[in-house]
C-alpha cells in the first residue's frame, strides 16, 4: 500500500481506538519502522511500502489499539530536542515539564551544582547539562532500572557533565558528606491515588511509584520542601513540578518552611505548573 493511505488507515484506526493523538502517533510509529524522520514521509507518501514493513508497523497499532504509549513502542521519546531512551520502568517525560527546565535555567549563572530528584529517564537534569555545560549536574532515583537508563541516556547524548546514582531522595547525598546545590529540582509523584486521570491514557502504563503520592498527592512534594533545605546553599532555589490544583498548597508549603521568593510558573496550557522558592 502506499506510504500515504497507510498512513490515513492507521490514523483513523487510532482516532477510532480514542487516541488523543491519533495522526501524530501513526506518522511516529510509521517513521520508526522505516528509520526515517516525518519530512521524509512528507516528501516520498507516494511511494510503496514493502510488506515487512507493512507487518511491522500492523503489529504496532495493534499495540497502540490497545493503549500503549507511543514512547513504549519505539522506545524513545523526544524532550526539550533531546531524543531520550524510555522504558516501562520510568515516567515517559512529557512537555509540561520542559517548564521546570525553563525554570532552573532561568536562574542558572554559568557554573554551580544541581540536583534532580527522581530522575527517571534523566530528561530534566540532562536537558539542564545540555544547556549549561560548567554546572555538575547529578539525578538520583530509587530504581536501578531509572539510574540505568538516565546514564544511558548521558551516553547516547554525549553529556559527561552528569552523574546519576541510586538513591531514596537525600539518602545517597547524605552518605556522600552532604554536599549543598545552587539548585534542586524534581518532579516527584504528585496525583493523589483516586483520581480519575489515572485510568485514562499513558498513565496506566507508566510506574505507580512515579505517579501516585499519598495525602492527596502531596505528600512527596512536603517531605521533598522540609529535607531540601538541608541540602541548598543559602542562596540556592528548590523547584517542584505539581499537579494544575496544588500551586498554593506548595507555595504554603514553601513559605511555612522559610523559603523566601516563593512563586509559580505555568506550562504551555496556562496551568501552574511548578513553584520555586
Ligand atoms: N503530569 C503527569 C500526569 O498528569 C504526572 C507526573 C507526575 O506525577 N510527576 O500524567
Amino acid at each position: 500500500m502506499r506510504l500515504d493511505l497507510l498512513l490515513a488507515r492507521a490514523a483513523q484506526r487510532l482516532l477510532d481506538a480514542g487516541s488523543p493523538s491519533a495522526r501524530l502517533d501513526a506518522e511516529v510509529l510509521l517513521c520508526h519502522v522505516l528509520g526515517v524522520d516525518r519530512t521524509w514521509l512528507y516528501t516520498w507518501g507516494d511511494r510503496e511500502a514493502d510488506a515487512e514493513a507493512e507487518a511491522r508497523f500492523e503489529a504496532l497499532l495493534a499495540e497502540r489499539e490497545a493503549g500503549h504509549p507511543v514512547a513504549h513502542l519505539t522506545g524513545e521519546r523526544e524532550f526539550w530536542g533531546l531524543r531520550f531512551a524510555t522504558s516501562a520502568a520510568t515516567l515517559i517525560p512529557r512537555p509540561d515539564t520542559e517548564t521546570l527546565v525553563e525554570a532552573a535555567l532561568a536562574v542558572a549563572g554559568e557554573s554551580g551544582r544541581l540536583l534532580d530528584l527522581g530522575t527517571g529517564t534523566g530528561a530534566v537534569a540532562l536537558a539542564f547539562a545540555s544547556e549549561r555545560p560548567g554546572w555538575r549536574v547529578t539525578g538520583v532515583d530509587l530504581r536501578a532500572e531509572a539510574v540505568a537508563l538516565a546514564r544511558g541516556n548521558a551516553a547516547r547524548l554525549a553529556i559527561d557533565s552528569a552523574r546519576f546514582f541510586v538513591s531514596d531522595w537525600f539518602a545517597a547525598v547524605e552518605d556522600n558528606g552532604g554536599e549543598r546545590f545552587e539548585l534542586i529540582v524534581s518532579n516527584p509523584p504528585y496525583i493523589a491515588d483516586d483520581d480519575p486521570h489515572l485510568a485514562r491514557g499513558d498513565v496506566r502504563f507508566e510506574p505507580r511509584s512515579a505517579l501516585v503520592a499519598a495525602d492527596e498527592g502531596m505528600a512527596d512534594l512536603r517531605h521533598l520542601v522540609v529535607e531540601a533545605l538541608a541540602y541548598l546553599t543559602p542562596d540556592g532555589w528548590l523547584m517542584l513540578e505539581h499537579g494544575a490544583g496544588q500551586a498554593a498548597a506548595v507555595r504554603a508549603a514553601l513559605s511555612e518552611a522559610g523559603y523566601r521568593e516563593v512563586d509559580s510558573r505555568r506550562d504551555l496550557g496556562g496551568h501552574e505548573r511548578v513553584s520555586l522558592g
